[in-house]
């Protein structure tokens, strides 16, 4: 039984833990629409880069981005590297990008799933692929 979205932006629940195979599940039944709402600003107002993600990016452009402690740097949106419509770094792009909606922290046990068109589906195929399984639609 799916979800009712119709009232998405009331709704709320945790229960999907983080673990490895609950993200790798996640993302393989990501179905994005190609808005290009995570990189533009509207389904998020930044973009998160780890360390790893940053020796990807040439050092001038890391440069400009601020620093938010442990080697997180933060990109604001809309993304430098979205030019007509396309991602210019699609090779290299953060790994947040390669995740999204899909998302997490160390600080918090929960999976968050962010209210993007896609996000919306994936709820959705959570309730139904995963009897019992519930999740955290986060809007921003
Ligand atoms: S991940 Fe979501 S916000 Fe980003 S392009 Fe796909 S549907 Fe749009
Ligand atoms: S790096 Fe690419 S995928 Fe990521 S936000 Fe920028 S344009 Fe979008």
């Amino acid at each position: 039984m799916a979800i009712e979205l119709k009232d998405w932006a009331a709704y709320q629940m945790k229960g999907l833990e983080w673990s490895a195979q609950n993200v790798r599940w996640l993302i393989a039944n990501t179905k994005c629409q190609g808005c290009l709402g995570c990189c533009d600003g509207t389904h998020y107002p930044a973009i998160n880069l780890s360390k790893r993600d940053a020796m990807r990016i040439p050092k001038k452009e890391r440069q400009t981005m601020t620093e938010a402690g442990d080697g997180l740097l933060i990109m604001e949106a809309p993304c430098r590297f979205l030019i007509e419509g396309r991602c210019t770094i699609h090779l290299s792009k953060p790994g947040v990008c390669v995740e999204y909606p899909v998302s997490y922290t160390k600080e918090s046990p929960w999976i968050i799933i962010i209210a993007c068109p896609a996000g919306k589906d994936l709820i959705n195929a959570c309730v139904d692929l995963k009897p019992g399984v519930k999740a955290t639609l986060y809007q921003i």
